[in-house]
């Protein structure tokens, strides 16, 4: 915090303290993310923003119910399957686990499935600040980040949990698609002592239920890095945008609620606005941008790893080799982020977030009560800073 930086990122420490301090917690849909929004409208009015508007949606304020109810009805599936075990159970117990993980898969993937139908929706909004440039609008860039805090379930509490949450999850999965192919086997080909495999399937399954059931039971935490870091950049890059105006693009500042239950404010943004921005436009999310060596993602998802569009990937190398004291990497994306929506219609889309260069420090704060303020180091927000201001010029000299 102490390091010398640039008026800009002290501006933006400014908000991330702000919003990670004085608001704290800011789960989606809640009062708290909606006094984030206000902060960030009044700050985007301050900055000089042409237009500051509120986009309602729908929202999901749980991530973890769709999951919660897919492992469920593989679980009763398992128990039927093994406990009765009759060829009309062992049909329904395949039809459960197929159900569980086709409803897994498509919610990773932000596609429809059946329980959706179940799933609460209540109101919120996304907030979208528009900054013409000085002469004729030729380019758009739309710049976004997540108002929204992850809650604080046990399996995100360590480095060990975080690895070891990602293989109970694949397990969970697999042993859903096991469930549907083995039970559906055993009730076609009578071979009734393949329903002892709902012996190991069945803790998988209920073992994730449990983790994922208790999960929403658990505070908010106060997403210094995730994600008030690029909230706070984006606000503060707003006022550079007001003092030195690009001449050829307009810079579409969008901040989302509900990425981290499922990306909703992103994609009923894209909904509203896709088409007519056209496929040329670039959208670029700033996602925990405030610890360690900033890096962009080669792909982005849960399950389905979907590949960054070239162009956008291109243009972080371009950047990337015209600030050549900047540290970055490319990696493929553990989780999915924002910009998977844009990513899966096509768009030029790209995730700037950072890393953290000691591996042990890498997962500490995410997703943790730990995400506090005094972690942030002032120096690698500056670099993403510079990082998106370059690419912003560079999109504006295209
Ligand atoms: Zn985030």
């Amino acid at each position: 915090m102490e390091e010398a930086v640039d008026s800009y990122t002290r501006q933006a420490l400014e908000h991330i303290r702000y919003l990670s301090q004085v608001i704290g917690g800011r789960g989606s849909t809640t009062p708290a993310v909606r006094e984030a929004g206000d902060y960030v409208i009044e700050e985007l009015h301050k900055a000089g923003a042409a237009t500051v508007e509120s986009e309602p949606f729908m929202g999901s304020p749980s991530t973890y119910r769709p999951y919660a109810l897919a492992f469920f009805a593989a679980a009763i599936g398992s128990a039927i399957a093994v406990l009765v075990g009759d060829r009309v159970y062992l049909e329904l117990g395949a039809l459960l686990n197929l159900l569980g993980a086709w409803a897994m898969l498509a919610e990773t993937d932000f596609r429809f499935h059946w329980w959706q139908l179940t799933l609460k929706k209540v109101p919120t909004r996304n907030v979208v600040g528009v900054i013409p440039p000085s002469g004729q609008p030729v380019h758009r860039a739309v710049l976004f980040a997540h108002l929204d805090t992850h809650r604080t379930p046990i399996f995100y509490s360590s480095t060990t949990w975080q690895n070891l949450f990602g293989t109970i999850l694949a397990a969970a999965f697999l042993s859903m698609a096991l469930g549907f192919v083995l039970f559906g086997v055993a009730a076609l080909v009578g071979w009734d002592w393949l329903r002892w495999s709902g012996v190991i399937l069945l803790p998988i399954q209920l073992f994730t239920l449990y983790l994922v059931g208790s999960a929403d039971s658990t505070p908010h935490n106060p997403g210094a890095n995730d994600n008030a870091s690029g909230v706070g950049a984006l606000v503060s890059l707003a006022q550079r945008l007001h003092d030195q105006p690009l001449a050829h693009t307009e810079v579409v500042l969008l901040f989302t609620d509900c990425e981290e239950t499922g990306a909703y404010g992103i994609r009923a943004f894209l909904d509203k606005h896709a088409a007519e921005y056209g496929p040329q436009a670039v959208y670029v999310t700033l996602d925990e941008v405030a610890l360690g060596v900033l890096k962009w993602l080669t792909t982005d998802g849960l399950i389905l790893r979907h590949p960054t569009h070239p162009r956008a990937l291109e243009l972080a190398h371009s950047v990337s080799n015209a600030l050549p004291d900047i540290k970055t990497i490319e990696t493929a994306g553990l989780t999915y982020t924002d910009a998977l929506p844009a990513t899966m219609r096509g768009r030029i889309a790209l995730t700037l977030c950072t890393v953290p260069d000691d591996a042990a420090a890498a997962a500490s704060y995410w997703h943790q009560m730990g995400d506090p303020i005094d972690h942030i180091a002032a120096v690698t927000l500056e670099n993403v800073q510079r990082f998106t201001w370059e690419l912003l010029q560079q999109i504006d000299a295209g």
